[in-house]
């Protein structure tokens, strides 16, 4: 099985380049966020939950997340792999998903990291803004998800590190580059 993180701050490309991975390698791609904001999207119980969370480009509470993240991957029992995008963002949910893989005798295969500089970042998610029509890609609650980022998530990689699974790449320049580059890192874990 391959199972990659792919990690990097909101606007890294981490969905662009999870949905070319997918289809290059026949993995099932899990984005939390895409899955809350279907939740959102059909008003269950754990939409009305997490929506002014989300909004407002808070982190949502590990126990919600980690859930719904088993959920998923148990829904795909024939999976040749995943791409995890926008999860493990704290080091609790990093350890379950740990613990998790584990108890169904796989691991994280490695850790993509996307490197973006926060400048490139902002202007990335103005100009998404335009057709997302999402309420957090406003440019205040982006800045309090850069800072979720760096106050939390940030703190996954040195665990992914420690056990030697991370490699970075650089975020910026062309989509078709960028993919080479994370593809060959894949095929190197
Ligand atoms: P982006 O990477 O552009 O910030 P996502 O679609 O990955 O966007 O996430 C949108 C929002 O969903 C986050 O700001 C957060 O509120 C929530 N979310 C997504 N994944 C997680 C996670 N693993 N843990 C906690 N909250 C999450």
């Amino acid at each position: 099985m391959l199972n990659i993180v792919l990690f990097g701050p909101p606007g890294a490309g981490k969905g662009t380049q999870s949905s070319k991975l997918i289809e290059k390698y026949q993995l099932v791609h899990i984005s939390t966020g895409d899955l809350f904001r279907a939740h959102i999207k059909n008003e269950t119980e754990i939409g009305k939950k997490v929506k002014s969370l989300i909004d407002n480009g808070i982190l949502v509470p590990d126990s919600v997340t980690i859930d719904i993240l088993e959920e998923e991957v148990k829904k795909n029992p024939q999976a040749k792999g995943f791409i995890f995008d926008g999860f493990p963002r704290t080091v609790t949910q990093a350890e379950a998903l740990d613990a998790f893989l584990e108890s169904k005798n796989q691991e994280i295969t490695g850790v993509v990291q996307l490197d973006v500089n926060e400048d490139e970042l902002k202007s990335r998610i103005a100009e998404r803004k335009k057709i997302s029509g999402r309420a957090d890609d406003d440019e205040d609650k982006l800045i309090k998800r850069i800072e979720e980022y760096f106050s939390k998530t940030i703190h996954v990689l040195p665990y992914y590190q420690n056990q030697g699974k991370v490699k970075k790449i650089n975020g910026i320049g062309n989509i078709e580059e960028i993919f080479n580059n994370v593809c060959a890192s894949i095929e190197a874990f």
